[in-house]
């Protein structure tokens, strides 16, 4: 009897897969199919109709008619460029590669940033929000006599809880960041931190520039003719619901990054002048009653030298700070933290997947945005933040190129693809575009994520979304 062998198939990949779908059926279909391709299966994508007319801007002649009527369903279809993993993955990506062109063009060069920056003095700083409570924290687990809290002086609170904790912590262990006592714990203030952060952090650099004319021995209104500090920063939120930053500064010559700052402005330099500006930052916020609260940073503030290469304790490389930032910007929250959306009404907090710790933050945020000594810090706006109100990443105005500026690069990039031929005069574009609705029903969604699975999470970026440099020549 002859035996056939029959070899098992150990490819994994479908036959079928769902590109082949939009050949199967009509061409409408495929045209939709092939735009929500181009979006990388953005998976909330925004529905618009309108029309945008391109004209020769020293004729007026009519050069190119753009509507949704001559589109697939008479809808255009736009990335919903929400920068966050849980809520899009592929806009995420796209978002985090663009956050690493920003940093690190402004380390190395590029994107219209000369190479040169690359020899001026930059450093990669961490700063932090101050205690408002003793927390469970992460354990080194490489030294096993290493415990959350020593016990020393009172043993407990007034509430009757232990100040101290002989537990070891992993960074997965939900207790982490959570406080001993939730009682004694300074929701508050923690959450008025946040939301102060962003004037914190002017404070913080105007105060670095007064540090270095101290050091050099010039008036502070004299400094930008020297030398001008530039920074990117991003921040994130600890465990603990406070956020801290971090921040890549530079500095460069009186023209900005094309400019080779001063000999004497070195990494020395730079390093101590944020070293001492960090204690000196201080704000004070009037609450209810008359009661002034004082801002600070925290007490640790990690600063390194940035280089162009290697990295040990003391040193960064310019690739590893770039996607150490953009990691943040897309990963930062932690699980049951912060919620990606505003809220309409408290009710919300209770049903929403957040830490018990995370909760009361976020109650205490829409609470105090009843006083109305706090009405400017608009605290239920921000409450899904814990107060934090604001960018994730921003950078100062001459640090590098910005996210708009990408946008329109790839925006012209698409056009040049789609054979508009522009006159050297340049155009004038007259835009109407009306907000249909968002995202895709759930069977159309699929078909999205299929589209992710085979185009961006598999493959990586499409190579036109990060690779800006051929179109930049346009
Ligand atoms: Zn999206
Ligand atoms: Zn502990
Ligand atoms: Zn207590």
């Amino acid at each position: 009897m002859a035996m056939v062998a029959v070899m098992p198939d150990r490819s994994d990949r479908p036959v079928l897969r769902i590109s082949h779908l939009a050949r199967m059926v009509g061409p409408e279909f495929r045209a939709w199919y092939q735009a929500l391709e181009r979006l990388g299966g953005c998976a909330g994508p925004v529905m618009l109709v309108g029309h945008t007319l391109t004209r020769d801007a020293a004729t007026s002649e009519l050069l190119h008619v753009f509507r949704s009527a001559d589109l697939p369903f008479g809808t255009l279809m736009v990335a919903c460029r929400n920068r966050r993993e849980s809520v899009c993955v592929p806009c995420s990506l796209l978002h985090n590669g663009d956050t690493f062109q920003i940093i690190r063009s402004g380390l190395s060069g590029g994107k219209g940033v000369p190479a040169s920056v690359s020899r001026h003095p930059r450093v990669f700083a961490t700063v932090t929000a101050p205690s408002f409570g003793p927390v469970h924290r992460v354990t080194d687990n490489h030294r096993a006599s290493d415990r959350c809290r020593v016990r020393r002086g009172e043993l407990t609170c007034p509430h009757g809880n232990r100040l101290w904790c002989a537990a070891q912590h992993s960074a997965s262990d939900p207790r982490v960041g959570t406080p001993l006592c939730a009682e004694c714990y300074d929701y508050a203030g923690a959450v008025l931190w946040n939301a102060s952060f962003g004037v914190l952090w002017n404070q913080f650099v105007k105060q670095i520039g007064r540090e270095t004319a101290e050091r050099v021995g010039v008036r502070r209104g004299e400094l930008p003719n020297l030398v001008r500090l530039s920074f990117a920063k991003v921040v994130e939120f600890q465990r603990r619901g406070s956020i801290h930053a971090h921040a890549a500064f530079r500095f460069d010559g009186p023209d900005g990054p094309g400019d080779d700052p001063p000999v004497w402005a070195t990494v020395g330099l730079l390093r101590e002048a944020i070293t001492a500006a960090g204690p000196a930052t201080r704000r004070y916020l009037a609450g209810p009653g008359g009661e002034r609260r004082a801002l600070a940073l925290g007490r640790q503030l990690d600063v390194r030298e940035i280089t162009g290469a290697g990295t040990d304790d003391r040193v960064l490389s310019e690739t590893a700070v770039g996607s150490y930032i953009a990691k943040y910007v897309t990963k930062g929250d932690p699980a049951g933290m912060v919620l990606p959306r505003r809220l309409r009404h408290i009710g919300q907090i209770e049903a929403a997947p957040l830490s018990e710790h995370a909760r009361r933050l976020m109650r205490t945020a829409w609470e105090l945005g009843d006083v109305p000594e706090y009405e400017g810090l608009h605290l239920q706006m921000w409450a899904n933040q814990l107060g934090f109100r604001g960018n994730i990443a921003t950078k100062s105005r001459v640090y590098s190129t910005t996210y708009g500026e990408l946008r329109e690069v790839r925006a012209a990039y698409r056009r040049e693809l789609a054979g508009v031929v522009e006159p050297k005069t340049g155009v004038v574009r007259e835009s109407s575009w009306e907000f249909v609705g968002k995202g895709l029903a759930p069977d159309l969604a699929e078909i999205a994520e299929g589209i992710a699975e085979e185009t961006v999470i598999r493959k990586g970026p499409r190579p036109d979304w990060i690779e800006f440099d051929r179109s930049e020549e346009t």
